[in-house]
């Protein structure tokens, strides 16, 4: 059997990407208070040949916008890392620091919003601008199986990258969604500091997520999706 073509990297927004204005003031600002941090739109990280895709909200200011690489010092990086690391699509240790050394290796991560946004909350117009980013993505990863979206914003973003309304498939932690083209979409609530300490989500909830996620991507019976074959 021939081997596997190489995946051709996805269309990534610039360092200093224009389309959101709001975003690029945060930004700017950010910059000129700590000007030896990321402050950029923060790119994914993970192999592009994995079968799953982590998908999360927007970079942390103090932890992804800072360290620029996901989820890297925020708290929302310590159970997703040890989760990874524990159901073996990490290889190392994950210290907070992109320096660490760890590697991923059964999972891509991304965020539906590259950049850090006020408060931690991007507003509808800006998930929609980069949502272009996260279709590329999809676009680009030919042997993805299953998305993992990490809360409602995460969820809404994969289905409008596959052009599917949002009406079609309502968001439910633990809910598994058949998508056109033989994706499946896992929701999970997002792994944040506040639902992991008002135990909306525990780390039992998450693995058990996590579990069903790693198992449909091996699934023999469940056809690659079509539409990120090469
Ligand atoms: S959020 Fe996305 S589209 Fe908006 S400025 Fe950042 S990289 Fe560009």
């Amino acid at each position: 059997m021939p081997a596997p073509m190489p995946a051709a990297p996805a269309e990534a927004p610039d360092h200093d990407c224009p389309l959101c204005p709001r975003l690029v003031a945060y930004r700017l600002a950010n910059r000129a208070k700590w000007p030896e941090w990321h402050n950029a739109p923060v790119p994914c990280w993970g192999p592009v040949d994995a079968p799953l895709m982590i998908l999360g909200l927007a970079p942390g200011v103090k932890g992804a916008n800072r360290t620029g690489r996901p989820f890297t010092g925020d708290h929302a990086g310590k159970l997703l890392y040890a989760s990874l690391l524990r159901f073996g699509l990490a290889e190392g240790d994950y210290r907070e620091d992109p320096a660490d050394g760890m590697r991923l290796t059964g999972a891509r991560i991304v965020n539906a919003v590259r950049c850090v946004p006020p408060e931690n909350l991007p507003t509808p117009a800006e998930i929609g601008t980069c949502n272009r980013f996260l279709k590329a993505e999809f676009g680009a990863m030919p042997r993805l199986r299953v998305v993992l979206a990490l809360g409602l914003v995460a969820h809404n973003a994969a289905l409008k990258a596959h052009g599917i309304p949002a009406a079609r498939h309502r968001f439910a932690h633990g809910a598994l969604h058949a998508l056109p083209g033989g994706l499946l979409l896992a929701d999970s609530y997002h792994v944040s500091r506040y639902n992991t300490q008002t135990g909306r989500l525990t780390e039992a909830m998450f693995h058990s997520v996590l579990a069903a996620a790693i198992a449909s991507a091996k699934s023999a019976d469940f056809p690659p999706a079509e539409m990120n074959r090469p």
